[in-house]
């Protein structure tokens, strides 16, 4: 399925990282199980196995690279579709725990039996993340809020912030054609400050990191209702 392991290992080392063989085993069980399952549940236009390594499973590890993501972290992804950044992260940091959100159901269900098949432990939540986050068994609850395609930085830090622990970290996967400035009132009415964008190329294509830390708690009257997310961005 994937590209077989020295090859996969290559891709790794042109990235800056390490692939062992017990993580080429369960990127490979995840690559089949996601190839086979969005034949009949949309997941994922990248369907290509090497593909499938570069901008899903390397994209996400990634992230462990260019943002400091402290031992044992508890970390929520918001709007995580088929696992990104997530469940490569978790393969590749055994040490931090994971919990997958998303307004879209059948992604849950395809994450739980993921999640079965590589035996790795997450908590799992259906939902919108603007009404959990409302919730006081989430709120303010995680050491690290991360989301990968999701939304504009407005609308994204107003989703994501409101979960992360004062002194956590917010980090924002981004492209390069997207304009990450349209954030900044929204992070700082959300209790956040910009601390650093981590740029790099992801082979040939360019990506950024926003990295956010948490500096005071997020106001209660955010996140607004979705209608009003939806009417006027932050
Ligand atoms: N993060 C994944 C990735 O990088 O491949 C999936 C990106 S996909 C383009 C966006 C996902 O965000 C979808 O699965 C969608 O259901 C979810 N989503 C969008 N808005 C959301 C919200 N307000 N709360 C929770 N999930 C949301």
């Amino acid at each position: 399925m994937l590209p077989d392991f020295e090859l996969s290992c290559s891709e790794f080392e042109s990235a800056g990282l390490t692939l062992t063989p017990e993580l080429y085993k369960k990127l490979d069980t995840y690559a089949e199980f996601l190839i086979e399952y969005n034949n009949n549940v949309n997941l994922t236009a990248i369907t290509d196995p090497a593909e499938v390594l570069r901008k899903h499973f390397i994209d996400s590890i990634l992230l462990s690279k260019y943002a400091k993501i402290p031992q044992n972290a508890a970390v929520i992804d918001i709007g995580t579709g088929a696992g990104f950044p997530s469940v490569p992260l978790k393969l590749y940091r055994p040490d931090i725990s994971i919990t997958l959100l998303d307004s879209l159901n059948k992604r849950i269900v395809f994450l739980q039996q993921l999640c079965d098949k590589l035996e790795i432990s997450a908590d799992f939540i259906h939902g919108r993340a603007e009404n959990i986050s409302k919730k006081p068994e989430y709120r303010e609850k995680f050491d690290i809020s991360c989301a990968r395609a999701v939304a504009n930085m407005s609308l994204l830090s107003e989703l994501c912030i409101p979960f992360v622990t004062v002194g956590g970290l917010f980090l924002a996967m981004k492209g390069p054609s997207e304009n990450v400035s349209c954030g900044t009132n929204a992070v700082e009415l959300l209790g956040g400050q910009i601390t650093d964008t981590a740029e790099y190329d992801l082979f040939d294509e360019k990506r950024r990191i926003v990295i956010v830390k948490k500096i005071s708690q997020t106001p209660t009257k955010y996140p607004r209702n979705s209608s009003q997310i939806k009417k006027r961005s932050l």
